[in-house]
């Protein structure tokens, strides 16, 4: 898929088919490796088994690192700490791509983890500032807080004493981090989580965007344009970021966990808050990024997404509105080991890019890589899109290597 450039564009013309600039990052021997791996994982039986293992591995605490950390977790993950992760940090940034580094760990319900998260995240702050390959910070407001005190908020049901006490605490470390973001002068992405726990995850972070949106946008909020609701809720903030003067900050996404959103929406007998269709998220997310490059004076995104037409749609109405490509409101966003094909072209051509690099101990990381092993499965016999971009420089560096 090429781009039409604009006629004064100092860029690259931008292609999401130009493989040798896509994986020009990878030697022939860590092509093969992505190769392997993504092989495996177009395989459904074989990724059956490896989510089987993981669920049990999870359950009964079986050593499996051994297995995890050289495979998936090299391939989707930068390292078990932030130190370990610097090597994938300065590769990226070598190629312009700029590193979010995501504290992956899921599932968390005491304090004291709570807590260490807290501090997890202001280290990456205080490395954010001092390092300009990571351009930004993110969190998940489900790591500092449990999910039944977010659910009890969301639905406005009463506190008893303790979930009291444990209000208050949330609402302290989501204020130091933010603080320390504002302090630094690195924004911070604010993950979107379950629709159940979301309206507690929105009334924070609404509060800390009028107060440290002033000047521009340090807090940033998530939208999942697989809830019918989202659009209407971003258009309505954006008046209200122009009324009580803040800047609106938005990573726009399409949204995980649509099954369990579905399921429990069953379940429950309520009407389920997704999209009745593919095609109306993808509507709903093509009018999200107009409507941003409407406000581009007032809002700064990130758009979230492995999704091509809606990279490209925006690039069209970029250069439409005549902004340069690295305009310093609009990133394009990937996770770390997927859609390379898209990153690497774009920050080629002068986009503004970064990639999740998600990190932490190898079993705290399963769930999410349970995710992106089922994500990377093959589609009704169909070769996996990562999958097939892989083979497809593979063919290019045989093909050349023969013309030599
Ligand atoms: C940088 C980055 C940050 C992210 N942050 C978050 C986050 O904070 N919160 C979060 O929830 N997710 C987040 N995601 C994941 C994201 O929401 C998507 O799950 C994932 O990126 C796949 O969507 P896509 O836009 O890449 O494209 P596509 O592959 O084109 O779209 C797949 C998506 O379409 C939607 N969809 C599929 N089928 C249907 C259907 N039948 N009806 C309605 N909708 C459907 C679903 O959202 C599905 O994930 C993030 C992704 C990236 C790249």
């Amino acid at each position: 898929m090429d781009k039409p450039q604009s006629e004064n564009n100092e860029f690259p013309p931008l292609s999401f088919r130009d493989f040798s600039t896509a994986f020009a990052h990878l030697s022939d021997s860590e092509l093969r490796f992505s190769f392997w791996i993504f092989r495996m994982m177009n395989n459904q039986t074989l990724t059956r088994f490896f989510t089987a293992l993981a669920e049990l591995a999870l359950k009964w605490n079986l050593p499996i690192r051994w297995a995890v950390k050289p495979t998936v977790f090299r391939v989707f993950c930068g390292g078990e700490t932030i130190f370990e992760s610097l090597k994938a940090v300065e590769k990226l940034g070598v190629n312009q791509i700029g590193a979010i580094l995501d504290y992956s760990v899921e599932g968390q319900d005491k304090e004291i983890e709570f807590g260490k998260t807290e501090t997890e995240i202001v280290r990456i702050i205080l490395l954010a500032k001092e390092n300009s390959n990571i351009p930004v910070s993110c969190i998940k407001v489900s790591g500092i807080a449990k999910n039944s005190l977010l659910e009890k908020l969301s639905s406005n049901k009463e506190l008893n004493d303790s979930e009291r006490r444990e209000a208050g605490n949330l609402h302290l470390r989501f204020e130091r981090i933010c603080q320390a973001a504002y302090d630094n002068q690195v924004p911070i992405y604010v993950d979107a989580e379950e629709s159940w726990i979301q309206d507690a995850i929105d009334r924070l972070v609404e509060s800390m965007m009028v107060r440290y949106n002033k000047e521009r946008a340090i807090i940033f909020q998530t939208i999942q344009m697989f809830r019918h609701d989202r659009l209407e809720y971003y258009k309505q903030l954006i008046e209200r970021g122009r009324r009580e003067d803040f800047k609106i900050g938005m990573k726009i996404v399409r949204g995980a966990y649509l099954d369990k959103e579905n399921s429990r929406a069953k379940e429950m007998g309520y009407p389920t808050p997704i999209n009745p269709t593919k095609q109306v998220t993808d509507d709903h997310y093509n009018t999200a990024l107009e409507l941003s490059i409407e406000n581009i004076d007032w809002v700064e995104i990130c758009a979230g997404t492995h999704n091509e037409e809606s990279s490209m749609l925006l690039t069209e109405l970029m250069a439409q509105k005549g902004l340069q490509n690295n305009h310093p409101h609009i990133y394009f966003s990937q996770l770390y080991g997927m859609s390379d094909y898209m990153s690497f072209n774009l920050a080629a051509s002068g986009y503004n890019v970064s990639k999740y690099l998600p990190y932490g101990p190898v079993k705290a990381t399963l769930p999410y890589l349970m995710r992106r092993a089922k994500e990377n499965s093959a589609i009704a016999g169909q070769m996996g899109k990562e999958f097939s971009m892989i083979v497809n420089e593979r063919r290019r560096r045989r093909h050349e290597s023969f013309e030599v």
